[in-house]
C-alpha cells in the first residue's frame, strides 16, 4: 500500500491510543513503522531511528527477534488458545507461573495473569480488597498512590494514576483513590509526612493498600531517594497497610535488577507486572502474590473467584514469555542494563558539563533523563510556551532517535529507556546525537 493511500486510512479509521485526535486529523501519523532489528526502527520510507524507548518501555530483548516468533509459531501450531478458568489449565502458564516466581523476591511465589499493565493493576486492587473482606475488616477499601505516578488506564488503575491529565476524558473513574507527594521535588521526610497525613486523614482501618512504581517512569523517570521505599514499607507494616510495587516498567531487568524493589532493599506484599516479561512480543501482564496472601486466599476465600481476562495466562502468550526470559538471562541482559545505565550516566554528567541548559541527569539500571533548565544552578525552569522539551524531542527525530518528553507541571524531561541489547558504541552513537539536538535548540 502506499504511503498517501496509508496515512488517508489512519486518519479514517484508525483511534490512536494516547493521542491527540485532532492533531491526527490535521497532521497524519508521523511515522509509519515497518519492521524492528535490535535496537532500531525502519519506517516506510526507509529512515532508520534508534528507538531508545523501547517503543513503551517495553521491548527489553530488542526487536526483530527470531526466537521468540518461533517460540509463538510453535505454542500455536500446538494449543494457540485454551482457557485456564476454573479447573483447566496449560504447560506454558503452569512453567511461566513456576519461573516468574523464582525470578521475584523470595516470599513471593503465585501468579495471577492478565493482558496487561492496567489490568494486573485492577487485579491487585481486586486482590486486596477481597483480601481484608474475607478477614472480616471490609472497610479497608482505600487504595493510596502517588502524585506523579502511573498505573494505567483501566477504571481503577486510571484511578490511581497520579497525573490528573488522565482523568480529563472521564473523570478519576473511581472513589476511594487518595494520592500522596511524590518524594521527586521534596526528599523522602516530606514524603513520608505526606502518606501519614493521608492515612491519619482517611483512617488507618480503610485502607487497603498503598501502590507505587519503584522507579516513576511516565511520570518524568522520577528516581526516588535510596531510604524512600524502606520508609514506605515501615509506615505500611505500622499501619498494617499492604504494599503494591508496579514493576510494569521496572521489572525483567530494566533498572539494572531483575526487579525495580531489589534497588531499594524492601520486599512488597503484591507485584504487577507487564511490558518486559514478553519484550512486548505479544500482550501479557500480571501480578504476584506473597506466600501470606496466598495462604489467606487458599484459607478463606470461599467459592469462585469471580475476576479473570479470557486471555489469563494464555499458552501462546505464556510461551513467548517463557522464551523472552530465557534471552533476558541467558545474554546476560540485566548485568548489561546495569553497565549500560552507568555509561549513559557518564555521558550524561558530561553534557551537563558542556551544555549549560542540562540540569539534573539520572540513570537507574537503563532507565534515564535529562532535564533542560533554564538556569542549571536555581533550577529555573523554561517558559511552558518555548516548548524545549518538545524541540529536542523533534531535534533528535531529525537525527534518527525515538525518544519521550515529560512535560508535566513545567518540568521538562527526556526520558531514556533503550533496550536492554544496547551497546558502548550505540550509546556513544545516543549521545552524540542528544548534544547535537540540544546544542540546537538552546
Ligand atoms: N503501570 C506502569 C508503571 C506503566 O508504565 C504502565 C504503562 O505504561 C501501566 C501500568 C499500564 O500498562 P498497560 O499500558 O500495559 O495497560
Amino acid at each position: 500500500m502506499t504511503m498517501e493511500h496509508l496515512l488517508e486510512l489512519d486518519k479514517k479509521h484508525f483511534i490512536h491510543p494516547t493521542s491527540s485526535i485532532q492533531q491526527q486529523q490535521e497532521k497524519g501519523a508521523k511515522i509509519i513503522v515497518e519492521k524492528g532489528e535490535g535496537i532500531y526502527l525502519t519506517d516506510k520510507n526507509g529512515s532508520v531511528y534508534m528507538d531508545v524507548m523501547s517503543s513503551l518501555w517495553n521491548v527489553n530483548v530488542g526487536h526483530g527477534r527470531e526466537e521468540l516468533a518461533e517460540a509463538a509459531a510453535e505454542q500455536m501450531k500446538k494449543l494457540a488458545f485454551s482457557s485456564a478458568f476454573s479447573t483447566f489449565s496449560h504447560e506454558p502458564a503452569i512453567k511461566l507461573a513456576e519461573k516468574i516466581a523464582s525470578l521475584a523476591p523470595k516470599g513471593l511465589n503465585a501468579v495471577f495473569f492478565t493482558s496487561g499493565g492496567s489490568e494486573s493493576n485492577d487485579t491487585a486492587f481486586k486482590l486486596v480488597r477481597h483480601y481484608w473482606r474475607i478477614q472480616d475488616q471490609p472497610n479497608r477499601r482505600k487504595i493510596i498512590s502517588l502524585k506523579r505516578g502511573y498505573h494505567g488506564v483501566a477504571a481503577a488503575s486510571t484511578s490511581a494514576t497520579g497525573i490528573p491529565e488522565f482523568w480529563n476524558m472521564a473523570g478519576q473513574m473511581m472513589t476511594d483513590f487518595h494520592h500522596a507527594d511524590t518524594p521527586y521535588e521534596n526528599g523522602t521526610d516530606k514524603a513520608i509526612v505526606s502518606l501519614r497525613q493521608l492515612i491519619e486523614a482517611e483512617g488507618p482501618e480503610t485502607i487497603a493498600a498503598f501502590i507505587a512504581e519503584p522507579v516513576q517512569g511516565a511520570g518524568g523517570v522520577l528516581i526516588p531517594p535510596s531510604d524512600f521505599f524502606k520508609e514506605v514499607r515501615n509506615v505500611c507494616d505500622e499501619y498494617g497497610i499492604l504494599l503494591i510495587a508496579d514493576e510494569v516498567i521496572t521489572g525483567f531487568g530494566r533498572t539494572g535488577k531483575m526487579f525495580g524493589v531489589e534497588n531499594w532493599g524492601v520486599t512488597p506484599d503484591l507485584m504487577s507486572f507487564a511490558k518486559g516479561v514478553t519484550s512486548g512480543y505479544v500482550p501479557l501482564g500480571g501480578v504476584i502474590v506473597s506466600n501470606h496472601i496466598h495462604d489467606v486466599l487458599k484459607e478463606k476465600s470461599k467459592g469462585t473467584l469471580f475476576h479473570g481476562y479470557t486471555y489469563s495466562g494464555h499458552p501462546t502468550a505464556a510461551a513467548v514469555a517463557l522464551k523472552n526470559l530465557e534471552i533476558i538471562e541467558k545474554e546476560e541482559l540485566v548485568e548489561n542494563s546495569r553497565k549500560m545505565g552507568e555509561e549513559l550516566l557518564k555521558g550524561f554528567q558530561k553534557l551537563k558539563e558542556e551544555i549549560d541548559i542540562v540540569g539534573n541527569v539520572r540513570t537507574i539500571g537503563l532507565l534515564g533523563a535529562v532535564e533542560l533548565v533554564q538556569d542549571p544552578k536555581t533550577n529555573k525552569r523554561f517558559s511552558p510556551d518555548y516548548q524545549v522539551a518538545a524541540k529536542v524531542i523533534e531535534a533528535l527525530h531529525q537525527r534518527g532517535v525515538i525518544c519521550r518528553a515529560v512535560t508535566y507541571e513545567g518540568t521538562d524531561i527526556i526520558c531514556f529507556s533503550p533496550p536492554l541489547i544496547i551497546n558502548p558504541s550505540q550509546i556513544d552513537s545516543l549521545l552524540e546525537r542528544l548534544k547535537g539536538a540540544i546544542k540546537e535548540v538552546k
